[in-house]
């Protein structure tokens, strides 16, 4: 702003520098005698004064104020420096600030003799510059503070409406940490706020899934360990009941208690594996380990049990596989299914295991002709306690944890295992393992 106002008054002080010493050269131009010279001089001093709106006063050689168009200086005396070297031959043209005024001199030659006689001393108000700054000032300062105060608004509004999406994703978690139950939050925004809320919308799903499988596990849980409970207690208080019971009766029912506890105890082994290996993520144990040597051992553990119902039980093995695997737990897996496959069998049945490999994984497959799995159950045959047929298999002492284990298993080695099944032909597990083990990052 201060540059600007420099500027304009350095344009207007050469104006009207240049003006003044144009119209100073008329005052020669047509005088005789002294008396007329000044009259004339007064005259134009005052033509002059009106044209820049100034003071002008015209000064002789004896530094005599010969004329002032303010009429107050008329007749006195002016011994002022910029006066003095005015007569010299120097004309001034500055500007005064504090009295908001230019101020000039200029030197009036008599053309005859080329001696200067007079000195015009003026002075040309330059106040309206300074009122028209001022109120340019004044209408940029208000516009300014509009200016600032629309900004504000404008950031607390947008403000507001950004964080709104991310006050209600915090409500949400707020609301869950404190046990609530959220389906989804719909929220509306710009392309990331819906990004954001869409992942959001896929996390709540997750959670309540898995909080709905927590609390089915729960109640199976409950369910599966209190069913030996109540027969145990049906048998013991039969026996109370009764007088005088026959040995065999009590070597009968005790029999059955002890079923009952060897069936407590897989259910709770079961779920004690389940439960580590959810607790630690499933931590590997993995080694160079022979596979056909593997499998074999686990064969001949079953072999009791395929020879209780005169099931053949053979293993082929396409090739000698070495593999990076958690022993203890691979083993669990061939196991379970091998023990199924004689389990949900007929007598006089066959369970047929195969081995092969090629570069990058090696592939079990455990095949037997029994009881088949229908098609309606095979989704569900990984879940925990799920059985085909509840009554048939809880005869047969399992728990249904063995299949979830096993999937568990054989996902924490980044393997796959499928199942096909026709009922009253037989099922086939099938199981990809790689050959080296690739540990999860994260
Ligand atoms: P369980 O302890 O009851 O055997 P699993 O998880 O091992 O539990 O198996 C779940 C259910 O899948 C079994 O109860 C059974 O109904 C069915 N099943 C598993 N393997 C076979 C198979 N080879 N043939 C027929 N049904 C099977």
């Amino acid at each position: 702003m201060g540059v600007t106002e420099n500027k304009i008054i350095e344009t207007r002080t050469k104006n009207v520098s240049a003006q003044f010493s144009m119209l100073s050269n008329l005052f020669y131009s047509s005088s005789n005698s002294d008396t007329e010279t000044d009259k004339y001089f007064s005259t134009l001093a005052d033509d002059m004064a009106g044209v820049f709106l100034s003071r002008v006063q015209v000064i002789n050689r004896d530094f005599t104020i010969i004329s002032d168009t303010y009429q107050l200086n008329k007749g006195k005396l002016c011994i002022s420096a910029e006066v003095n070297e005015c007569f010299n031959g120097v004309n001034q043209a500055y500007t005064d600030k504090k009295n908001q005024c230019i101020v000039l001199t200029q030197a009036i030659k008599d053309p005859s003799t080329g001696r200067i006689t007079h000195v015009l001393f003026a002075t040309s108000s330059i106040a309206d510059i300074f009122t028209a700054m001022d109120s340019i000032r004044t209408v940029l300062l208000a516009t300014s503070i509009i200016l600032v105060v629309a900004l504000i608004a404008l950031a607390i509004f947008a403000s507001v409406q950004l964080s709104k999406p991310f006050r209600q994703i915090e409500d949400t978690i707020e609301h869950i940490g404190e046990g609530g139950n959220v389906e989804t939050i719909s929220i509306s925004g710009g392309s990331e706020i819906q990004a954001i809320s869409g992942s959001f919308n896929t996390m709540l799903k997750r959670i309540n899934q898995l909080e709905t499988s927590r609390q089915e596990f729960v109640s199976n849980v409950s369910h599966e360990l209190k069913t030996p409970m109540t027969s145990m207690k049906v048998l013991a208080e039969s026996l109370i009941g009764q007088q005088g019971v026959p040995e065999e009766l009590y070597q009968e029912f005790l029999t059955d208690i002890v079923n009952e506890l060897d069936r407590e105890n897989n259910i709770i082994s079961d779920l004690l594996t389940l439960v580590k290996m959810d607790s630690t993520g499933m931590e590997l144990n993995v080694s160079q380990v022979n596979i056909n040597e593997m499998i074999e051992a686990q064969l001949k553990l079953a072999r009791p049990l395929a020879k209780e119902k005169n099931i053949e039980l053979v293993l082929e093995s396409f090739t000698p596989v070495i593999a990076e695997v958690d022993e203890t737990k691979f083993s669990m897996c061939i196991s379970n299914l091998v023990v199924n496959a004689i389990k949900y069998n007929n007598v006089d049945g066959w369970v047929h295991v195969s081995l092969n490999a090629d570069k990058t994984y090696f592939y079990v497959k455990v095949q037997d002709n029994g009881f088949g799995i229908p098609e309606e159950s095979l989704d569900h045959i990984f879940d925990r306690f799920y059985r085909v047929d509840k009554a048939r298999d809880r005869a047969t002492g399992g728990t249904g944890l063995g299949l979830a284990i096993t999937k568990s298993i054989v996902l924490a080695h980044n393997g796959t295992i499928k199942v096909y099944s026709q009922v009253d032909k037989g099922t086939t597990f099938t199981m990809q393992i790689p050959l080296t083990y690739l540990k999860k990052q994260g």
